[in-house]
């Protein structure tokens, strides 16, 4: 286990992706899905997100064990575990809200143009992370943990 969670902003604005990869107690991967295309959401670079808090339209489901849960907002989806793709940098947590955001934001710390559905969210990458002086340590433990799931 990750230990209490230190999730920047994105937890207190509705601004979430409708795939979110979560760590089962299990050691499974849970995956949290919204269907993307219903009434709300965009998926192109300029927005990938919920606009409301009542939307219970998440299921989640783990890839090892029995953990299922339908019909979530997304302040349950985030209690239901730390993100699956999460490193330790020392006190702090270098993390993505599923695979593809982690790796793109080894791409915006490297300096790489983002076109992607994910470029909205890199407005919320912490600046300990892009601070010049950490930013290698960052993608290297961000890279690893990609490397190893
Ligand atoms: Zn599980």
């Amino acid at each position: 286990m990750l230990g209490k969670r230190t999730h920047p902003a994105p937890y207190s604005h509705p601004r979430i992706p409708p795939l979110i990869e979560l760590a089962c107690k299990c050691g499974g991967l849970i995956t949290c899905t919204h269907p993307v295309n219903s009434e709300g959401y965009s998926d192109t670079p300029e927005g990938w997100w919920l606009r409301t808090a009542e939307d219970r339209s998440f299921t989640a489901k783990c890839n090892k064990c029995h953990f299922s849960k339908k019909n979530l907002n997304y302040f349950e989806v985030v209690q239901i575990g730390p993100p699956y793709y999460s490193a330790s940098v020392g006190l702090d947590h270098i993390w993505g809200w599923n695979k593809e955001h982690l790796e793109t934001i080894i791409q915006y710390l490297h300096g790489d143009p983002i076109t992607n559905r994910w470029l909205g969210y890199m407005r919320y990458v912490p600046g300990k992370w892009k601070a010049i002086s950490r930013r290698s340590t960052y993608i290297k433990a961000a890279k690893k943990v990609l490397k190893n799931n």
